[in-house]
């Protein structure tokens, strides 16, 4: 994939880069080891201060950033400059709360006297250089995410991000620099997904997170896993919704439609597939088919927009397959369901679907739909939502909507996956974890969760004082 900034709403190409040369990337690994050695023994304070700049800058440079984000993937610009307020809430709340996360730990002093010790205490030091593979679908969050906790806990980072967002890794490189973090320690890598094996082979790489779809997890994974190299991935996901007699329905509709729209239904924890018990089927599938027909889908410069363009031709082209497969095995389109034409052909839009009838036989039902398109099931009862929910290769999040704290407790006890939101959308927040079981991926991102992930979590004994 070429590394390029392509305007999904026209197909235009606007910038092409090239990637890193063999001595560039070689100068980039070597300036990541030089600047760890330094930045490992600063203090907490003097990060959260380049932190505190960094959420600054992200605040100033608002505009700019969404506008460069929504050029290059689609997202609406309103989205786009709400993802930049919220990395820099990240970027503050590790400044914050990152000291706290990870300070000493101390055992208590009877299980330290059992060990032989005089004392004993548990220190979470950084591991090094970490590399950073990351998805365009939320280009500034996932990145920020990641570099927070990272660089709060002393470790360095190094972005691959996606082929299809330079300019966005480009801006978010710039503002740290500028933010005072030192040169070395927050670089990004203009590479191809065919270069990343050797940079996680390279001796200086300590270890590797990766946000993305299942065979790029793969593929990182077995060579992380080949070096024994520290991973986490944050994967696909096929998240259930379901709506059960005692919701609110008029509040399940508009959060469905949210959760299976927002980001022009590329996210891996928005909702997927509609789960409806069958006292309150009816009028929640009419409701949503009639609330999903009637989004805008357009230019997503626009501010009426809800809907823009899927972020690249191969993603739209993959949706449109996806749901052709639904179609011919049997299910419905009680709204979308073919790509349009008109006005709209030029860029990769897809409008906004809601598919009924759904199998086992058809590919949908196992596979992710990364695009607003929405699988509705009816269900009897408690027991067959949550067999169903279960019946995913993924296990990202959930969303349940009930006031029974029976049925609330029976899904946090059952339902397989790394969230349970009730009455509500999942989505992130600085303070809680993140991430997923199955194939959705294994560690967790955000929260002291995250922060520890890559430590060396040192295990300091004294025989005497
Ligand atoms: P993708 O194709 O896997 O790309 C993600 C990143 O991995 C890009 O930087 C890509 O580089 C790189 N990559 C791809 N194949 C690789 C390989 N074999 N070896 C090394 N790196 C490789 O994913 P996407 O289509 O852009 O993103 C959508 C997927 O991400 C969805 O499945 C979504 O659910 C998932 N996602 C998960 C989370 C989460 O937190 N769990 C969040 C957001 C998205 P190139 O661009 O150069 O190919």
């Amino acid at each position: 994939m070429p590394i390029a900034t392509v305007n999904p709403a026209t197909g235009e190409t606007l910038e092409t880069f090239e990637a890193l040369d063999r001595d560039a990337l070689e100068l980039r690994l070597a300036r990541a080891e030089a600047a760890f050695r330094e930045y490992r023994t600063t203090g907490f304070e003097y990060r959260a201060e380049l932190l505190h700049r960094a959420a600054d800058l992200l605040d100033d440079d608002r505009d700019r950033l969404a506008r460069t984000m929504t050029t290059e993937m689609g997202k609406p610009l309103a989205q786009a400059a709400a993802e930049t307020a919220k990395c820099a809430r990240a970027l503050r709340w590790y400044a914050d709360h990152g000291a706290a996360l990870i300070a000493d730990e101390l055992p208590g002093e009877e299980d330290v006297a059992d060990s032989g010790a005089a004392a004993a205490y548990v220190r979470y030091r950084p591991l090094g250089v970490v590399l950073a593979v990351m998805p365009w679908n939320f280009p500034l969050w996932q990145v920020v995410r990641f570099a927070a906790p990272a660089l709060m806990a002393g470790n360095v980072g190094l972005l691959k991000h996606a082929s299809n967002v330079p300019r966005t890794a480009l801006a978010l490189e710039d503002v740290f620099r500028r933010a005072g973090v030192p040169e070395g320690c927050f670089q990004t890598l203009l590479i191809g997904s065919d270069a990343v094996e050797a940079v996680i082979r390279d001796r200086r790489v300590a270890a590797v997170t990766l946000t993305g779809s299942e065979p790029a997890g793969r593929s990182v994974a077995a060579v992380a896993g080949d070096e024994l190299k520290k991973t986490v991935l944050e994967l696909g996901g096929s998240d259930p919704f379901v709506v059960l007699p005692s919701a609110d329905l008029g509040a399940a509709v508009r959060t469905a439609v949210k959760a299976r729209t927002q980001n022009n239904g590329q996210s891996c924890i928005a909702a997927k597939r509609f789960i409806v018990h069958s006292d309150v089927y009816p009028r929640f599938a009419n409701e949503f088919a009639e609330a999903m027909r009637a989004l805008r889908v357009g230019d997503p410069m626009e501010p009426d927009t809800d809907i823009g363009p899927l972020a690249t031709r191969q993603g739209r082209d993959d949706l449109s397959a996806l749901v052709a497969d639904a179609l011919a095995h049997g299910a419905v389109a009680e709204c979308g369901g073919r790509r349009p034409d008109g006005p709209l052909e030029q860029g990769w839009y897809y409008p906004p679907t809601v598919l009924t009838g759904i199998t086992p036989a058809m590919r949908i039902h196992q596979e992710e739909a990364f695009g607003p398109v929405a699988t509705l099931y009816r269900v009897n009862s408690l027991d067959e939502a949550v067999a169903l929910a279960n019946d995913t290769p993924f296990g990202l999040s959930s969303n349940v909507w009930t006031t029974d704290p029976a049925e609330q407790e029976r899904c946090v006890r059952d339902i397989e996956a790394g969230g349970v939101f009730f009455n509500g959308m999942t989505a992130s927040h600085p303070a809680l974890p993140f991430g997923g079981v199955k194939r959705s991926g294994y560690g967790r991102e955000l929260a002291g969760h995250g922060i520890r992930e890559f430590c060396n979590v040192t295990t300091v004994w004294l025989g005497a004082r």
